[in-house]
């Protein structure tokens, strides 16, 4: 995923995904990636924005797949993993305990889970974040590449 996340970032711009995970588990696994550039060739434009389109092409594939979105990730440039003021004000998906991983550097280079910024959405309680080692405790990574 991080790869994949550089790749698409060129090294130029900021990349994301969503993170999908069996509706049949209830401790939440991701499973599958949605790559936003995948739901919108447009989405990496200008800073990342989804149109409303790609939003009905993410909730059909899960339908069909039976996944459901329990997460996104997006780079950030440098080493920065807090959430921008934009992040925070704009929950990819609005639902309490949704998680948001920034991933450093676009991606670039070695990034392991204490590098990542750990962001958990609360409603009306605005987030949770967990950085370094915190963050490598709570993210389990049964295949970090
Ligand atoms: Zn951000």
């Amino acid at each position: 995923m991080i790869g994949e996340l550089e790749q698409r970032a060129g090294g130029r711009r900021e990349s994301g995904a969503f993170l999908l995970a069996p509706v049949a588990l209830s401790a939440p696994s991701v499973a599958a990636i949605v790559y936003y550039d995948d739901l919108d060739p447009d989405a990496l434009d200008g800073g990342v924005s989804l149109q409303a389109g790609a939003f009905s092409r993410l909730w059909s594939h899960c339908a069909r797949e039976r996944l459901r979105v329990v997460g996104d990730v997006h780079t950030h440039p440098a080493d920065i993993v807090c959430q921008s003021r934009i992040d925070r004000a704009n929950p990819m998906v609005a639902r309490v305990g949704h998680v948001a991983v920034i991933v450093p550097n676009l991606a670039a280079g070695v990034i392991q889970p204490a590098d990542v910024g750990l962001h958990l959405y609360r409603g009306e309680d605005g987030w949770t974040s967990s950085f370094g080692r915190d963050a490598r405790a709570l993210l389990y990574v049964g295949r970090w590449a």
